[in-house]
């Protein structure tokens, strides 16, 4: 009796070029915030050979500037619409713009990163049987009607609002990613990040710890975006890095979580009196007020403006300034699957960051601290 022979199973170390353990690693976007923080960390491993692909919209090579001209590490000007031909046991895919005022600034090419840049990614997997990694968001839960938001929530997303082409774009990465992996059978993972910090973020990105930090440094008032009581949570970069690491050797494919559920219960009084001064907090707050209370125990804007204050220059101002649309009134993950599947959890909280993101933009801004 004959046997079949399995087909071949795409194996993660088929191009590594000395021993079994050297890996070849692209990472799309690496010369960005996050990415250049993963670039570093995989560099530290000396069988490493780093690949990063990036078309320098929200990054830049600074960030990357000590390992230009090291022997294992590579850096292309790459657009991710476009095809990319290389040889690599794994893909770290991170090329898309983060922050809102970014990804919005040219919506169209927003999702067609999301979109392209996925699919030419997927296809370079499959063709030299690397394993891939995404890095979707939060977002994909949208304002979530579910809270904490656990991996099987679907999430509810306005899909024609001004942030539609990044979460729906990240939305359809993620299905693109399963069907690669149903169908060709390419090894996936996918991250769902949760707001994340720390040194590199841009200055003026828009996103609100930056934004804060920028603000204290330069004596300018904090701008708490109305309500103020919409609740994020805050995950040092450091953290994050570890937790891509740790899903890209585990053996789930994800959706996992990978964020930091830290909250400032103490601080809820105070809130409720800063938001209590300003009437269209109040008026937001007595329109939805199922949703104001679901905040207790959670870290909201204000919260967070309090703590920058308190930790970097306590006499700056903070003022309520206009919101913009689709803004998610909560957002918080559930890391039970993060704990259980990789062993992982946050190690960095929020007051001990923050001052290391200080360090960064005080040297980047060339402000002393007095
Ligand atoms: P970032 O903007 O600092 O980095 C993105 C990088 O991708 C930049 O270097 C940019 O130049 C590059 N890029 C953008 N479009 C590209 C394209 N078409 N081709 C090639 N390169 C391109 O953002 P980040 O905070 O480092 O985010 C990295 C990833 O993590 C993104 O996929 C983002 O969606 C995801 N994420 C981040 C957060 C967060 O809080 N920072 C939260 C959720 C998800
Ligand atoms: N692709 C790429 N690099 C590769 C292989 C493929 O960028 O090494 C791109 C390719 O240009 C295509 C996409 O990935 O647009 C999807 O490739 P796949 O082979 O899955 O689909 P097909 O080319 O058959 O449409
Ligand atoms: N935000 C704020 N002040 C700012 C910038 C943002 O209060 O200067 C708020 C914003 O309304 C949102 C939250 O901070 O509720 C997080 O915004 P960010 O753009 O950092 O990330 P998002 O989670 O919206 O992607």
């Amino acid at each position: 009796q004959t046997t079949t022979k399995p087909p071949p199973t795409p194996s993660p170390l088929r191009f590594s070029k000395f021993f079994q353990s050297n890996m070849r690693i692209l990472v799309t976007g690496g010369a960005g915030f996050i990415g250049s923080h993963l670039v570093d960390r995989l560099m530290e491993n000396e069988k490493n050979e780093v690949i990063v692909a990036d078309n320098y919209f929200t990054g830049s090579k600074d960030n990357l500037r000590k390992w230009i001209g090291h022997p294992r590490f590579e850096l292309i000007r790459h657009d991710v619409t476009e095809p990319l031909l290389v040889e690599v046991d794994q893909i770290y895919h991170l090329a898309c713009p983060a922050s809102p005022i970014f990804y919005k600034y040219n919506p169209v090419k927003t999702i067609k990163t999301n979109v392209i840049g996925t699919l030419n990614m997927l296809g370079l997997a499959k063709r030299v049987g690397a394993r891939i990694l995404l890095t979707s968001t939060s977002e994909v839960y949208g304002d979530p009607l579910v809270h904490p938001q656990p991996e099987t929530y679907w999430g509810n997303v306005n899909p024609i609002g001004v942030r539609s082409c990044y979460d729906e774009g990240k939305r359809v990465a993620e299905t693109l990613m399963f069907d690669y992996h149903r169908q060709h059978g390419i090894e996936i993972r996918i991250a769902r990040i949760f707001n994340t910090y720390g040194p590199r973020m841009n200055i003026d990105d828009g996103r609100v710890v930056s934004n804060f930090i920028a603000q204290a440094i330069r004596d300018e008032p904090l701008t708490v975006q109305a309500p103020g009581t919409q609740t994020r949570s805050f995950c040092y970069v450091s953290d994050m890095v570890d937790g891509l690491i740790r899903l890209m050797e585990g053996e789930n494919t994800g959706p996992i979580n990978i964020g930091n559920p830290g909250c400032f219960p103490t601080l809820f009084l105070k809130d409720m009196m800063f938001v209590f001064k300003h009437q269209y907090a109040i008026d937001a707050i007595r329109r939805n007020l199922v949703s104001f209370l679901a905040i207790l125990g959670e870290f909201t804007m204000i919260e967070l403006a309090e703590t920058v204050k308190e930790l970097i220059n306590p006499k700056v101002e903070i003022k309520m300034v206009e919101n913009t649309p689709d803004d998610p009134r909560q957002r918080k993950p559930d890391i039970t699957k993060a704990k259980e599947l990789l062993g992982w959890e946050p190690k960095v909280k929020l007051r001990d960051g923050l001052p290391l993101m200080e360090d960064d933009f005080r040297q980047r801004l060339a402000v002393l601290k007095n």
